[in-house]
């Protein structure tokens, strides 16, 4: 089962919609788990789909709902991943330098906008998941 059990008494009968006023008068749905007179279990269970049940909340951090990767993550992501490959390829990259010359040292210039392209894909990827993420999990 993954459904809450209702309270059953103050409940109302999935069936008749009656109110229960006695825990010992109702029983829960095999099939719902919604409260349900007891003279109507037979005749509600006969035709519940199991629809309407009440199911767990998630409350938990492993009961959270996964990631859709929509568009919009997937390209934030991408755009993230994208930039600070550049500024990794940028720092990577060697100097040119003609054949016979000692190398040169790497230029503080060029590092700079290396790392500087990496945070920013950094932060566009991290901020654009987190945020799409949220609005996610706000939709839920
Ligand atoms: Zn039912």
């Amino acid at each position: 089962m993954d459904f809450e059990l209702e309270e059953l008494a103050g409940a109302s009968c999935v069936h008749s919609g009656k109110k229960i006023l006695v825990a010992t008068d109702a029983t829960h749905c095999t099939k719902c788990g919604r409260a349900v007179l007891q003279k109507h279990k037979d005749e509600h269970e006969s035709k519940c789909s199991g629809a309407g049940a009440i199911k767990r909340v998630a409350h938990d951090y492993d009961e959270e709902p996964p990631v859709e990767w929509t568009t919009k993550v997937i390209g934030f992501v991408a755009t993230g991943v994208f930039v600070a490959a550049l500024g990794g390829g940028l720092m990577m990259a060697s100097p040119e330098q003609p054949p016979g010359e000692l190398a040169k040292p790497m230029p503080t210039k060029k590092l700079g906008a290396g790392f500087g392209l990496m945070a920013l894909g950094a932060v566009v990827g991290v901020a654009g998941f987190s945020s799409e993420r949220k609005k996610q999990l706000a939709k839920k």
